[in-house]
């Protein structure tokens, strides 16, 4: 199955991901992911990208691309991906087509899931990641069973450097206006459907699986 997961900052993308790479055994490809690694590991690629993400901008679409290009040129690709975070822009959707083309691959969904910005913002600032196996938890929403240890390998948690207040809006305000686009575009093209991700997260998970199974939510 090949999956593309939208939706602003903060909407459950990689919460979802993790429940769905679990259900459906595909990998797990997200851009944001992919970066942050690279600015750990301190590559040539994590350098490139880590002004754009401090800032929250968006790493540029000639950069982008190219990583992506070569992840789902991956054997584990072959018999399906959730996409997460990419694409982000009308250029990158269209790359995207380009590469998929060439590997004869056809998406089955975009999945976009939404909520509204206060909700965003407050799911953002509370988010904590493990530094261990990278599961997402929130302070309040989503906590860990002990504080700042994540439930899973029971690894330190800690807070995204772009997931501060401040960092926030512009984040949003750069989904709403290059990435927002991309919803009519692929609602052209007959593979899109909207989640409500105002709800519990298993919700949303069942919402998603019982469209992903072709069924209506
Ligand atoms: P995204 O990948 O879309 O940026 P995340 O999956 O990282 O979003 O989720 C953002 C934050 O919101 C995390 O702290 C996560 O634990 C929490 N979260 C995710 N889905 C829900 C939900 N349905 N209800 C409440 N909190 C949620
Ligand atoms: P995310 O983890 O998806 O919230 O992404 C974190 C940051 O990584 C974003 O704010 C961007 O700076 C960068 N990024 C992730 N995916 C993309 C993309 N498809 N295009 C451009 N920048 C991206």
């Amino acid at each position: 199955m090949y999956i593309l997961l939208m939706g602003p900052p903060g909407a459950g993308k990689g919460t979802q991901a993790a429940k769905l790479v679990d259900k459906f055994s595909i990998p797990h490809i997200s851009t944001g992911d992919m970066f942050r690694a690279a600015v750990k590991e301190g590559t040539h690629l994590g350098r490139q990208a880590k002004e754009f993400m401090d800032a929250g901008q968006l790493v540029p679409d000639s950069v982008t691309i190219g990583i992506v290009k070569e992840r789902l040129a991956k054997p584990d690709c072959k018999t399906g991906f959730i996409l997460d975070g990419f694409p982000r822009t009308l250029e990158q959707a269209a790359a995207l087509d380009v590469t998929l083309d060439q590997l004869g691959i056809k998406l089955d969904r975009v999945v976009n899931i939404t909520a509204p910005d206060d909700e965003l913002v407050k799911r953002i600032t509370g988010r904590r990641i493990c530094k261990g196996c990278s599961a997402t938890y929130h302070v309040v929403l989503n906590a860990p069973l002990v504080a700042g240890k994540c439930d899973k390998c029971g690894a330190e948690l800690f807070q995204r450097g772009d997931d501060q207040a401040e960092t926030v809006t512009k984040r949003l305000e750069v989904y709403q206006v290059q990435t927002e686009p991309l919803i009519s575009y692929y609602r052209d093209k007959g593979v899109y459907a909207e989640i409500n991700g105002l709800q519990p997260i298993d919700k949303v998970l069942d919402d998603v699986v019982t469209n992903l199974r072709g069924n209506r939510t």
